[in-house]
């Protein structure tokens, strides 16, 4: 008798107590996330943080947030701290690609699945990675700058090493950039990685190879708005600013304003909402039991030295000071006063 009353006969009263049972269940569990980024020093993390938290309170689950100030030591104690507290996911954002790869196996001693977020954590079993396409936005860099610039002097900065990313945004921006400088159109006369991606370290080194080169530069590989910051200012304190092109990426308001006032001449444009409403949704799936390979959107994968990484990948943007209004001000990303304001 019990197995036929399984079937569709439950009654109303027993639909009832069982959801009843189903709710308080949720209560008591509650999916936890944990979320931890490397840095809130670049504008987009506030957003990264703030509409992921968002999303994943609108799903009901509960996020704790940390941010290690690009220190890898930090936010190693940070990620075992959330692992203690018992979260069911972890979506981390790397300070450092290789070395996080350890706290992928400790997640998944503890049972919790690991997210890679924005930055790709390197030879570890990351069950998901969701980002940009981050090669994408190194052509994009690439192909900007040797349009305005064919031939000519080049300096070349990118991003901290420790930074999976960096790599790639390089990587895309020389298949623009090493064709022209093998033909010889192109010199390289500067090519440095930036550590932890400081903009007082970019305009140190921007100091250091204007003079080393007499300020003869043309054109000028900056992997993201923060550095170009500091290489800007750098090219302003020698009067150099808006006669050298440079790019960017993270469309932040200063850079904006830049592109407007004429010293930066691009930036690339990287919804991070989302990205981070994206990521509130399938960490939360993936709490709830769903598997990776039922997610129609991670269709495609990353390589990360030991597996193919199944990954969702968002599409970059560039702008200039001719679509800056359609792609940041219609799109919500800046309010007009704020980026035409001094
Ligand atoms: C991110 C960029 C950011 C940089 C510095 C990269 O991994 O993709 O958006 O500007 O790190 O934090």
């Amino acid at each position: 008798t019990v197995s036929i009353l399984t079937g569709c006969s439950k009654t109303v009263q027993d639909q009832a107590a069982s959801s009843d049972q189903q709710q308080s269940q949720n209560e008591e569990k509650k999916i936890k996330i944990g979320f931890s980024l490397p840095t809130l020093r670049e504008e987009r993390y506030i957003k990264d943080r703030d509409y992921f938290v968002q999303r994943a309170q609108e799903l009901g689950a509960e996020v704790l947030v940390q941010a290690a100030n690009n220190d890898e030591n930090q936010q190693n104690n940070q990620v075992e701290n959330l692992i203690t507290q018992g979260i069911d996911v972890l979506v981390l954002d790397p300070q450092n690609a290789d070395s996080a790869a350890a706290l992928v196996e400790a997640a998944h001693k503890a049972g919790i699945k690991v997210i890679s977020y924005d930055r790709l954590i390197r030879n570890a079993d990351v069950d998901l990675y969701i980002s940009f396409d981050n090669v994408k936005v190194g052509e994009l860099q690439g192909k900007f700058l040797t349009e305005k610039v064919p031939k000519g002097n080049y300096f070349l900065f990118s991003g901290a090493p420790t930074d999976n990313n960096a790599r790639l945004f390089k990587q895309g921006a020389m298949k623009y950039i090493q064709p022209l400088a093998d033909k010889g159109d192109i010199k390289i006369l500067f090519d440095q990685p930036i550590k932890d991606w400081q903009p007082e370290e970019a305009l140190k080194l921007c100091e250091n190879a204007l003079t080393a080169n007499k300020n003869q530069v043309d054109a000028i590989l900056a992997p993201n708005d923060g550095t170009a910051g500091g290489i800007i200012q750098a090219l302003q304190a020698q009067g150099l600013a808006g006669k050298v092109v440079v790019t960017g990426q993270d469309a932040e308001l200063a850079a904006a304003k830049r592109i407007v006032e004429g010293t930066q001449s691009m930036t690339v444009f990287k919804d991070v909402r989302e990205l981070a409403k994206k990521a509130a949704e399938v960490a939360v799936m993936l709490a709830q039991g769903k598997e990776v390979k039922d997610l129609p959107e991670a269709n495609q994968t990353v390589n990360n030295g030991k597996i193919d990484v199944p990954s969702i990948l968002l599409t970059p943007v560039v702008v200039t000071k001719d679509n800056l209004e359609s792609v940041l001000i219609e799109s919500g990303w800046f309010k007009r006063e704020d980026v035409y304001s001094k």
